[in-house]
């Protein structure tokens, strides 16, 4: 069975990265979103609720799951007996950070590959830091986020 590991922060799930899963699961038998604990950054949400919110938007890919991990993305990859990391590249910014990554993973685990997957012309902007920055400013978020999303970052924002 050909299984994916999608690591990330979600905070939240954005629709770039919707497209990037449901591109994912027509190329893997399996694809596991996993939300990563300690990524660097402050968390608008928290764990549970990013958790929360995938399980909601990706309930309809039959082959998705959502789980969580602490610490190194090639240990839990490893764990999982998982063959491939899935990142999405978006402008040239994602690509230095991108590279180095994916080589420091290919030296602690050979056997995995990291697979980029190009974000789609209109996802290209979109991230998670600049939803949350439109939201907080009382902004229209929902051309760029799924409703579940869109309703708890209102509700966050108080907008
Ligand atoms: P991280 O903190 O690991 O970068 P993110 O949740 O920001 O977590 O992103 C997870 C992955 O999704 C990364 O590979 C990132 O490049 C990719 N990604 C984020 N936004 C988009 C988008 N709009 N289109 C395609 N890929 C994206």
């Amino acid at each position: 069975m050909k299984l994916a590991v999608y690591p990330g922060s979600f905070d939240p799930v954005t629709n770039g990265h919707v497209d990037i899963i449901e591109r994912a699961a027509c190329l893997f038998d399996h694809v596991i979103v996993a939300v990563s604990v300690n990524s660097g950054k402050k968390p608008l949400f928290t764990l549970d609720e990013r958790m929360e919110l995938l399980k909601e938007v990706l309930k309809k890919y039959e082959n998705v799951s959502v789980d969580s991990f602490e610490g190194l993305t090639v240990n839990y990859t490893a764990r999982k007996k998982a063959q491939a990391i899935i990142r999405g590249l978006r402008a040239i910014s994602d690509f230095e950070n991108e590279f180095q990554m994916a080589l420091t993973n290919k030296k602690l685990l050979p056997e995995v590959e990291t697979i980029f997957m190009m974000a789609q012309p209109q996802w290209s902007f979109l991230s998670s830091s600049v939803v949350k920055e439109v939201a907080s400013l009382g902004g229209c978020i929902r051309d760029f986020v799924p409703l579940a999303v869109e309703k708890k970052l209102k509700e966050k924002f108080s907008i």
